[in-house]
């Protein structure tokens, strides 16, 4: 989930829209999309209006030149004959890459749209700043940007060995690297030493950036670095780890989808760590 080359970001939208504008439209965590199941298609603004569909649109910006825009529809809107409301994981590897990540990002603008429809300081209901993508106070002048959680993940090694934990939350039996939020007055490189050492009780050093990548469920950025093991034993915390164990880079479990940064993290150091011979 990042930005496609070929997007140009922009929230001012053209007026009017056309009736080519790509519509990734959202009832509750659903997107409304046509097409055959294995190949789904999003809809254009001209399919959706001849259908009866409408709702509030926040302008994305243009993909290749067309037009794309999110839509907030109302959660009990029935799904018109010929579309269908979809889970965004559900099109993960069937929706193309571009449309996708999109599809993510117009998740988090709708997201956004629906829990700030009041000032979280007076209540008094908001309105959408014309300039920018905000919603402000007419009351208090508060102003509510869309909401980004950063998260980090940190996949710890130790010589030849990576370190994956099975989450209570992971379906199955998926090993995968640690992560978690990162708190008030952090750096993210704090917030991955501490929840090392919360989640399983060890010591890391040489933190080190590898990648970050949007993840809508709902508004995660998550940031991946690679850590040293710097001593300590292994306790995991029960509450979040299941089980937490080191794996030879050349012996590792059942992963995450390749989609996933955590799948990046872990294949691009394994194999690092098998190059270099240690
Ligand atoms: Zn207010």
């Amino acid at each position: 989930m990042h930005t496609p080359t070929d997007f140009t970001p922009s929230h001012l939208a053209p007026n009017p829209l056309p009736g080519t504008t790509l519509v990734f439209a959202y009832c509750d965590t659903k997107l409304l999309v046509g097409g055959p199941e294995e190949a789904p298609i999003v809809p254009l603004l001209e399919q959706l209006r001849g259908a009866g569909v409408s709702g509030a649109c926040h302008y994305l910006g243009e993909l290749a030149g067309v037009p794309c825009v999110a839509m907030v529809l109302a959660n009990d809107t029935p799904a018109p004959e010929g579309f269908r409301c979809a889970g965004l994981r559900t099109l993960f590897f069937r929706l193309p890459e571009p449309l996708l990540a999109l599809g993510g990002r117009a998740f988090q603008v709708v997201e956004w749209d629906r829990t700030h429809r009041f000032c979280g300081r007076c209540g008094t209901p908001t309105r959408d700043r014309a300039e920018e993508r905000a919603k402000e106070c007419p009351a208090c002048g508060y102003v509510a940007y869309p909401r980004m959680s950063p998260a980090m993940m940190a996949l710890v090694t130790r010589g030849r060995e990576l370190l994956l934990a099975r989450s209570h939350r992971f379906p199955q039996a998926t090993y995968s690297a640690l992560a978690g939020f990162v708190e008030p007055g952090e750096t993210i490189e704090d917030c991955v030493r501490r929840e090392v050492r919360e989640e399983v009780g060890i010591e890391v050093a040489n933190v080190t950036y590898f990648a970050s990548q949007s993840w809508p469920f709902p508004h995660s950025l998550m940031i991946a670095y690679t850590a040293e093991y710097a001593g300590g034993e292994l306790k995991p915390d029960g509450s979040e780890i299941a089980d937490v164990r080191w794996f030879s880079a050349d012996a590792l479990p059942k992963m995450p989808p390749s989609l996933s940064i955590a799948r990046r993290l872990i294949d691009a150091t394994a194999a690092r760590l098998r190059q270099s011979g240690t």
